[in-house]
């Protein structure tokens, strides 16, 4: 096991071009306040679904138990490919932390617009870390410094449990 706990960052706010419309979200605080004490891990869920850039875009559909991810303005249902992705990435990396975009339909944390209903609702891949316990926070928490300790705090303690 490395000596620094992971963090896995979604590649566009790393600068990474990997949006559906081939551009990034880069934000530079994140190398700035989580270099020294994390290691870094640059994760696309959509690229890892094998969707390629550019790539339609998509959004979350209500559905009776959960949401569905649906390419827009299509019938396709990407929800099952989607899973399958995000517990194969969980399976092949051990990580303590994710620090994950806004609004995405895969990435987005407790803030992505669910459509077919007036909530707000994670997108598949945020809400699979959830699931497993893994502290999550995103790129707009990043200027609350009592939310970045809080969080560095989470994952620093979830990996010592682990490291166990
Ligand atoms: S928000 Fe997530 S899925 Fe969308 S481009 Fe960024 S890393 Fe990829």
């Amino acid at each position: 096991m490395s000596s620094l706990p992971n963090l896995v960052v979604s590649g566009c706010l790393l600068g990474e071009k990997v949006r559906y419309n081939g551009t990034h979200k880069h934000e530079p605080l994140i190398v700035e306040l989580f270099k020294e004490q994390f290691n870094i891990v640059s994760i696309c869920p959509e690229v890892e679904m094998g969707l390629g850039v550019p790539r339609p875009p998509m959004h979350l559909e209500k559905s009776e138990n959960n949401s569905l991810l649906k390419v827009t303005h299509s019938t396709e249902d990407l929800t099952e490919v989607a899973l399958s992705t995000s517990k194969r990435i969980l399976d092949s990396l051990v990580f303590h932390g994710a620090i994950l975009k806004s609004k995405s339909p895969s990435c987005g944390y407790k803030s992505v617009t669910l459509m077919g209903s007036h909530s707000m609702a994670s997108g598949l891949f945020a809400q699979y870390i959830e699931d497993h316990n893994i502290p999550i926070i995103d790129e707009n928490d990043l200027l609350d410094s009592s939310k970045v300790k809080n969080f560095q705090m989470k994952a620093l303690s979830f990996f010592q449990k682990e490291s166990l």
